[in-house]
């Protein structure tokens, strides 16, 4: 077999470790900074105080506004409290809401950036942004956007509610399980997402069993960071067209609509490369689509997107959005086949 394949890795520092982000303030010397604004959502306003009150002199303040989408408006108001403190750095602390914000703030000002994640959507390791302006979503990709330092610290996860780590685990998967089949994969990516999924599948159904076991935070955090550097990395398709869609035009939530529609759009893909997906046969035991979806019902997912506010009239209208415009997809798609696969996620079916 001959390969053939380019492999580009983002320059960003990942710091890993248990109680890694008690070093926050030695990562901003070694930036060279020493006025830090800190971000985080209304929800961890508190955890973003302790977080400034713990560097002290290196942090001018909390910006607790980051939300769901990154509304531009958002992103121009905490551009301008960083300017009105002197800020010379931002800190994200929490999920890609908060790690959002701080990208598109460094994509307008290229201010530098340390992340520390609190959930397992994987933005903190991308070059990608998304950001809303007059209600239309619309996402680019930049070296600018990618955080400088990352320090994945698995005891700010302890919190994350079981329902959320259920989702965001199963949305970190996605990243992955598209990597396999992606256009522009490469050995590095394929190790990498196959290593990831693992991560997850062994650590998800211990941490809804057992909230704080650490060992398991730890791993699907692991597990986290793989996925979204895979997403950062390679091309994704149908899975992620479909939820841009889903979430965009329907304002659906991210990491539940992840969840659902992953057995479905994965399922629908095998059909067309089993073997690429042969990875996600071996981890969890069976045809990919049917595996992901008794995996997911068995860590008590969400499985129908009619219980997030999507009504069976709006299915026509989202299979001819995410039909519209072509892109790269391991099986072609037409707009029938994308509605009844539409129409077994709202119903909550098990993929054929
Ligand atoms: P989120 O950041 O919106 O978080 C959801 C809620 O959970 C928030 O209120 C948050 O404060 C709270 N939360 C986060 N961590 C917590 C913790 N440990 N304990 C308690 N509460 C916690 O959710 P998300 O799924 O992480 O991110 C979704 C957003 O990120 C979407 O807008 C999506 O488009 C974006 N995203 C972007 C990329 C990219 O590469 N650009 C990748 C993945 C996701």
């Amino acid at each position: 077999m001959t390969m053939k394949f380019l492999y580009q890795g983002n320059a960003a520092r990942i710091v890993f470790g248990l109680g890694a982000s008690a070093d926050v303030g030695r990562w901003l010397v070694e930036l060279g900074c020493k006025r830090a604004l800190v971000l985080s959502t209304p929800h961890q306003a508190a955890d973003g105080e302790v977080l400034a009150k713990r560097l002290g002199g290196l942090a001018v303040g909390v910006f607790p506004g980051a939300t769901m989408h990154t509304p531009v408006e958002v992103t121009e108001r905490a551009i301008a409290h960083a300017a009105a403190l002197d800020a010379d750095c931002v800190v994200s602390l929490g999920g890609g809401s908060t790690t959002g914000l701080g990208k598109a703030m460094a994509y307008r000002t290229d201010i530098p950036q340390i992340v520390v994640p609190t959930t397992y959507a994987g933005s903190e390791v991308t070059p990608i942004l998304g950001q809303t302006e007059g209600g239309i979503k619309t996402t680019l990709r930049s070296p600018k956007v990618v955080p400088e330092v990352v320090i994945y610290d698995a005891a700010l996860t302890i919190g994350l509610p079981v329902a959320m780590s259920v989702t965001s685990g199963l949305n970190a998967i996605a990243h992955s399980a598209e990597a396999l089949y992606a256009s522009d994969r490469n050995p590095i990516t394929n190790m990498m997402a196959v290593d990831g999924i693992r991560a997850l599948k062994e650590a998800l159904p211990i941490i809804v069993d057992k909230p704080q076991d650490m060992e398991a935070r730890e791993k699907a955090l692991y597990g986290a960071w793989l996925c979204g550097t895979v997403l950062g990395q390679v091309a994704m398709s149908l899975h992620h067209k479909i939820c841009h869609t889903l979430g965009g035009s329907f304002d659906t939530p991210h990491a539940e609509t992840h969840a659902i529609m992953l057995p479905h759009t994965i399922g629908f893909n095998a059909a067309a490369v089993p073997e690429l997906l042969q990875p996600v046969s071996d981890i969890f035991g069976g045809t990919p689509g049917q595996s992901l979806y008794d995996f997911a019902k068995s860590i008590g997912s969400p499985l129908a997107l009619r219980d997030f506010g999507l009504s069976e009239s709006d299915l026509d209208r989202a299979a001819e959005i995410a039909t519209r415009n072509p892109y790269d997809n391991p099986r072609p798609i037409d707009r029938d086949s994308i509605r009844s696969l539409l129409q077994d996620a709202w119903g909550g079916r098990r993929p054929p």
